[in-house]
């Protein structure tokens, strides 16, 4: 039998935070159950990882104007405000979307070499390859751009590789995820197209 929509709006709510102790046991006691809910969740709930983690950055000029600008008559922004309220996931999926295709169009429109850390720490670069120094911790998101990582020091976050490469054979310095953005990339496609045949 298909899953009922009770069960994705329990999904939401508890990836929402706002779900009863009773309403989230209820969730779990189906999830190990039914597998398919048990997919649908792992993959929402990776989305809105991903959301969290995405590196803030300038949107497209002119597209925050563009929004503010859009005028719609009061009782349909009300229809898509009580929308936006009921499908707080999609929503994230829609921005996400939107804001991951101006971060990789600057990326790709973009080639030279860049190293962020979004937190506290320093690291030196040696030509196109960014160096987490021995003894250094970087406490928070290591972010290169189109060239390598080679981390002696330790990173407690995220390494994000945009067209970059890592020069370890192991992840061990790194508490969080080493991700490949060209990887991502081709997954969030598939996250989004999935999100949008099965919502809309
Ligand atoms: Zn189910």
């Amino acid at each position: 039998m298909a899953c009922t929509e009770k069960q994705m709006d329990l999904m939401h709510k508890v990836l929402d935070n706002e779900a009863a102790e009773e309403e989230k046991q209820a969730l779990y006691d189906h999830l190990r159950t039914c597998e398919n809910c048990r997919r649908q969740f792992n993959e929402l709930k990776k989305s809105v990882q991903l959301l969290r983690r995405l590196p803030r950055h300038e949107l497209p000029l002119g597209f925050t104007q563009s929004v503010m600008m859009m005028q719609l008559p009061p009782e349909k922004t009300h229809s898509i405000k009580r929308w936006m309220g009921h499908h707080p996931l999609l929503v994230a999926a829609a921005i996400f979307l939107v804001m991951m295709s101006g971060y990789l169009f600057s990326a790709w429109s973009n080639p030279a070499f860049q190293a962020t850390v979004d937190g506290q720490g320093h690291v030196t670069t040696q030509g196109h390859t960014v160096i987490v120094p021995k003894h250094e911790v970087i406490k928070g998101d290591l972010i290169v751009q189109n060239g390598a990582v080679k981390i002696d020091g330790r990173v407690k976050g995220n390494v994000v590789l945009i067209n970059s490469q890592s020069l370890q054979a192991s992840a061990g310095h790194v508490t969080g995820d080493i991700e490949q953005v060209n990887q991502i990339v081709s997954w969030i496609w598939y996250e989004i197209r999935h999100f949008f045949c099965e919502y809309l």
